[in-house]
């Protein structure tokens, strides 16, 4: 059970809310966010929503049978919209867009990305400057020096960054050069990560883990909303199965079960979902066709000398033609 409380609820009326349902054994955890301030409520008797919801204090009161709550439309119907300001919108009906390198490189590479950007309207830039690599020989990103000069060539255009925070103790130095936190698929389920970004105002991206459920992936969104931070996306990016010819089993049927259950606006993420460049561009239309609020890929303008993911980044001239077919399916997507 989810209450919404009052703006200016005081605190001898949400004690008063506490005993009522202690009594009905019901656990309550507070939750402050941004936006709302919530009571999270959970137990198993019946009780009087009626009544709870006369409490002085409540604004509305909502039962809620998933095992995650905060993060489930069941309580809340209508479609979250992150807005990241200069008007970019992140779910709110135009599909969202977010394109650059894997890895963050060097200044030129950055400055082509984002000449590639402007001339496509894109207005949010992807690149890891701390990178999750298999291997510990394998190039692991340009670190917090990399990012202060995406962002210096990147805020003259208000080119919105999104990039990976791989622990704790590096969000507050990057929060000041980041627009959208990403939890990378290997930290999906690192709680300490997760209760830490519900600390801030960021909005965050959560990926799916490389083995994770959905329900898991719900639930690791969950983390973070209920620790404050109610700004977030949900990220679709494959995941491990027994299937060899790609690097990963891009799950679309994720993507509508995702809208169905939650409120967030969903990502997919086709570069990394199957690992091979040439059919990336596809998979990114099947998920917009799908229901995705947005897309995320990996751009560069050599992929061939690209330091990590190559194989599975498009050059210019194939993110170009991308853009122009959704440009194209957005028309067919707004007849519907
Ligand atoms: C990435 O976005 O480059 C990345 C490492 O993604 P994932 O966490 O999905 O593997
Ligand atoms: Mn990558």
């Amino acid at each position: 059970m989810i209450i919404q409380l009052h703006k200016h609820t005081t605190q001898e009326d949400i004690d008063t809310i506490h005993v009522t349902l202690n009594k009905a054994k019901y656990s309550v955890t507070p939750v402050n966010t941004q936006l709302d301030n919530y009571l999270v409520c959970i137990g198993k008797e019946e009780v009087d929503l009626r009544r709870i919801g006369g409490l002085k204090g409540v604004k509305d009161i909502h039962r809620v049978s998933d095992s995650y709550k905060l993060v489930s439309r069941k309580w809340k119907t209508e479609n979250t919209k992150i807005n990241l300001g200069d008007g970019v919108v992140i779910g709110g009906g135009e599909p969202a867009i977010m394109a650059g390198p894997c890895s963050v490189e060097s200044e030129t590479q950055i400055e082509k990305v984002v000449e590639h950007l402007i001339k496509n309207k894109i207005s949010v830039i992807r690149g890891g400057v701390f990178k999750p690599r298999s291997s510990p020989y394998a190039f692991r990103g340009l670190g917090i020096e990399g990012l202060k000069m995406m962002h210096a060539k990147c805020k003259p255009y208000n080119i919105k960054i999104i990039t990976e925070v791989m622990q704790v103790s590096q969000i507050k130095e990057m929060q000041e050069y980041v627009d959208v936190f990403q939890v990378g698929a290997r930290n999906s389920q690192n709680y300490n990560l997760l209760d830490a970004l519900g600390e801030i105002d960021t909005p965050v991206l959560i990926k799916r883990g490389i083995s994770g459920t959905i329900e898991e992936l719900l639930h690791s969104a969950e983390y973070i909303f209920s620790k404050g931070n109610e700004r977030l996306m949900l990220c679709e990016r494959g995941i491990r199965t027994f299937e060899t010819m790609y690097r990963n089993t891009f799950d679309i049927n994720a993507i509508q079960i995702l809208k169905d259950r939650s409120h967030l606006p969903v990502i997919a993420d086709p570069s990394h979902g199957i690992g091979i460049r040439e059919y990336v561009s596809k998979l990114a239309l099947s998920s917009l066709i799908s229901g995705a609020d947005g897309i995320i890929y990996e751009v560069h303008e050599k992929p061939e000398e690209a330091v990590s993911d190559a194989q599975q980044t498009l050059n210019f001239i194939e993110s170009d033609l991308l853009i122009r077919k959704i440009s194209a399916l957005k028309e067919i997507l707004h007849s519907f």
